[in-house]
């Protein structure tokens, strides 16, 4: 048995990603009887809450009960002391996003919000100004972006960009992967080591990525515990369905665009027909992102539930990113259509460009994060013999 390393400023450390107050927990257990998700072999939050008292840190990231957890707020309303355990298992998923990334960039942007908020806008300007250098003609027939920035130089900055995020997020996904593997007992053998390691590790990898991140089943299982009294098309799973489905139909999208005009395919930063197949999936998810991320700001300005209601800069600066990213490609859109192509729509191109590949670097270091994280908690705990895959409903 390995001796727990003890860190008596754990939870001040851990303040220091979300202000949620846990100091007056006295373990009674009141948040995980009334928690819809947590289950006997993921009890949270009040397990979570202890190890950061006193001081267990390898424990804490080596949690992925931490990661089942949807900041639905049902813990904090019913804690008999007045603390916050659904903002500090908020914050806690913070703390791990930066512990388990190595670069300590994600750590910047969480607790030195100006600084981070700087080098979002320097690193938009700094791919605004790369791009520039390179720009072309801007023809008054048609709007042709890719003679103003050239498609080749698009696409092999966005290469370098996605094998930095790639290589980031692997180390990340690998750090985290051994904590768990260690705590729990789990190792290569037992994931990969014969036909039936394998068996169980498809079926748990299926459970991670199909009905919990496709289907988001546990965030719609606490949705219907907490937001039933909302019209569906301002429930929480679905905006956040929205918005994270929207960013990956668009990646898909622009990758697909790519892809086909590599084999002699009409790439669609000319005014192809808006039912191009590649320009409908790129419009459908546009309007997927720009809904999720105006509904989900507007809840944080409005403070309409917990999880609005404690936003960190890093949160607001993902968002935003998110939202200009989408609002900026459909102005390309509209001024693609216009007549005697508007000046003005190669300099959103450029914008655009900018704050996208901007977007796509900054993902391992910023909450979103956590789409690559929960998905493999998810899978640790599908491999738990006699899971009980069916989140617990409450009363
Ligand atoms: S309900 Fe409150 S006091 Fe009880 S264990 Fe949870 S956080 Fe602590
Ligand atoms: S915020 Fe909701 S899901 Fe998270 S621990 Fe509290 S009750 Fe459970």
């Amino acid at each position: 048995m390995t001796a727990q390393v003890v860190d008596p400023g754990l939870l001040g450390d851990i303040r220091r990603y979300g202000d949620a107050d846990v100091s007056p927990c006295f373990s009674c257990g009141m948040c995980t009887a009334t928690c819809p998700l947590s289950e006997n072999d993921a009890a949270f939050p009040r397990r979570i809450i202890r190890y950061a008292q006193v001081g267990m840190r390898e424990a804490l990231l080596s949690s992925k009960e931490l990661w089942t957890c949807y900041h639905c707020g049902e813990c904090t309303d019913n804690c008999p002391t007045g603390a916050d355990p659904a903002g500090f298992m908020a914050a806690t998923r913070r703390y791990a996003i930066a512990s388990y990334d190595r670069t300590r960039l994600a750590r910047t942007m969480y607790t030195r919000p100006v600084v981070g908020t700087v080098i979002a806008i320097l690193l938009a300007v700094f791919f605004a100004l790369f791009m520039y250098t390179a720009h072309g003609p801007q023809s008054g027939a048609s709007l042709a972006l890719f003679e103003f920035i050239p498609e080749d130089l698009i696409h092999n900055t966005g290469i370098v960009v996605m094998t930095a995020v790639f290589l980031a997020g692997l180390a990340g996904i690998a750090t985290m992967a051994r904590h768990i593997g260690r705590r729990e007992g789990v190792g290569w053998h037992d994931v990969a080591g014969g036909r039936t390691a394998l068996a169980r590790s498809g079926r748990a990898l299926w459970f991670a990525l199909g009905p919990e991140t496709i289907g988001q089943r546990r965030f719609r299982a606490e949705g219907d515990v907490v937001q039933q009294e909302l019209p569906w098309y301002r429930r929480r799973w679905l905006l956040h369905a929205s918005t994270i489905w929207g960013f990956l139909g668009l990646l898909a999208a622009t990758i697909l665009d790519y892809g086909l005009a590599l084999v002699g395919v009409r790439a669609t930063g000319t005014p192809v027909p808006i039912w191009y197949p590649v320009r409908l999936l790129g419009t459908l998810a546009g309007l997927a992102l720009i809904y999720g991320t105006t509904m989900l700001l507007a809840g944080r300005v409005r403070r309409v539930d917990r999880s609005s209601a404690s936003s960190t800069a890093s949160d607001w600066t993902l968002l935003a990113l998110l939202w200009v990213t989408g609002a900026s490609g459909f102005l390309i859109e509209l001024a693609l259509y216009l007549p005697q192509a508007p000046a003005w729509g190669y300099w959103v191109f450029l914008f655009h460009v900018a704050v996208a590949m901007e977007l796509v670097l900054l993902a391992p270091f910023m909450k979103f994060a956590h789409a690559a994280y929960r998905p493999v908690a998810l899978f640790f705990l599908a491999l738990r013999p006699g899971h009980q895959d069916v989140p617990r409903q409450s009363a």
